[in-house]
């Protein structure tokens, strides 16, 4: 099997051998030392300031989405919310159910956000952003230079969902002036899911520590408080845990350029190996994570089932009305040159059987 889907993704053998070990318990001084570790080291890469937290939560990347809109912004909080596809729409609808004033900007499929789309809300008194860095339903990269440079001026707490695009785009969060990034662990972090990072600038700390919310599980000063001694409020997804320190310490070794510029070239290789096919690119400001195709012969559906059911490969197919229009090949996890030829392969030999 081959796995080009925008997460799960292929994992590396010695993340996938640390998953069939037992699981230890973890109330202890050998457990709280590696997530000491995990937070330094994602503190690392993430290009967090001092002050900086890392938080990890059970539960898949909507629950960090949740639980940041949730516990860094309030009522007396006017969001901005990017709006260009399924998981804008996602931190639209996270707002309106906790009840923090929002305002959409919604963008047609496949295109960026631009200065002048921002500009009718300059000086408007709002106080957050929230944006899906990678839009990965359209497979749209906002420029978040641009985003950070508005935040900057208005005042807004920036806080940005990097769940696709965390090790596949550079990000610094210091550097960039961002406040809150949140990831999963099934996408570039090439992990089993069930775990997501939520990482807050002093800022953001103090925001959270101040924000009274009704929840058990999702209050993160809770998460704060148990993370200065390396722990979570109740049994955090253990395995994964342990699955992350080592890829961390392989990307920290590393260092986290050579991560990106690693995903970088795998999308470069297979954009040039799709040249001439019947394939064509709907998105206005590509991330090296993920392309997304727009098949100009038959149904972006179809492709998707023949692959897996004829190929054994998976790309990732859209839903709602883009179902038929477009599918996407991702470039994340452990995957390689030799992996893009073999789905190439595949495309030409569905084009010479007529079924691209
Ligand atoms: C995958 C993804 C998420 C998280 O989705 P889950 O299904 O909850 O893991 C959130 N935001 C973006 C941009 C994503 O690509």
């Amino acid at each position: 099997m081959l796995n080009f889907a925008v997460g799960p993704v292929m994992m590396e053998d010695k993340i996938l051998r640390l998953g069939a070990e037992q699981i230890p318990y973890f109330r202890t001084a050998e457990f709280s030392a590696i997530m000491k570790e995990n937070e330094e080291m994602m503190r690392q890469c993430m290009g967090a300031g001092n002050g900086s937290r890392v938080l990890f939560l059970t539960g898949s990347g909507t629950a960090a989405m949740e639980a940041v809109v949730w516990n860094v912004f309030t009522s007396r909080d006017h969001v901005l919310v990017v709006n260009g596809g399924s998981f804008g729409a996602r931190f639209a609808k996270l707002c309106r159910i906790h009840r923090i004033p929002c305002t959409e900007i919604c963008l047609p499929f496949g295109q960026t956000l631009t200065e002048a789309d921002l500009a009718p809300y300059d000086g408007q008194g709002y106080t957050g952003f929230l944006v899906n860095l990678l839009e990965t339903s359209s497979g749209v990269s906002y420029d978040i230079d641009l985003i950070s440079r508005f935040c900057h001026k208005n005042g807004c707490l920036l806080a940005c969902d990097a769940v696709s695009s965390f090790l596949a785009d550079p990000l610094f969060m210091e550097k960039q002036g961002i406040d809150v990034v949140l990831t999963g662990s099934q996408k570039c972090l090439a992990l089993p899911p069930g775990l997501s990072v939520i990482t807050l600038n002093a800022r953001a700390v103090r925001r959270v520590e101040e924000n009274e919310i009704e929840s058990m599980y999702f209050d993160l000063k809770d998460c704060l408080k148990n993370g200065e001694r390396g722990q979570t409020p109740f049994t955090p997804a253990v395995s994964v845990l342990i699955q992350l320190h080592a890829r961390l310490e392989d990307i920290t070794k590393r260092g986290v350029e050579s991560e990106f510029a690693r995903t970088s070239e795998l999308a470069a290789h297979f954009r040039r190996g799709i040249e001439g096919l019947p394939l064509e690119i709907t998105s206005a400001r590509l991330s090296n994570a993920v392309t997304p195709l727009h098949p100009l012969n038959t149904s972006a559906y179809s492709v998707f089932l023949t692959l897996k059911d004829e190929y054994d490969i998976y790309v990732c197919p859209n839903g709602g009305d883009q179902a038929d229009q477009v599918f996407r090949v991702g470039h994340m996890g452990h995957l390689t040159k030799a992996d893009n030829q073999k789905l190439l392969d595949a495309f030409s030999d569905m084009q010479r059987r007529g079924l691209l």
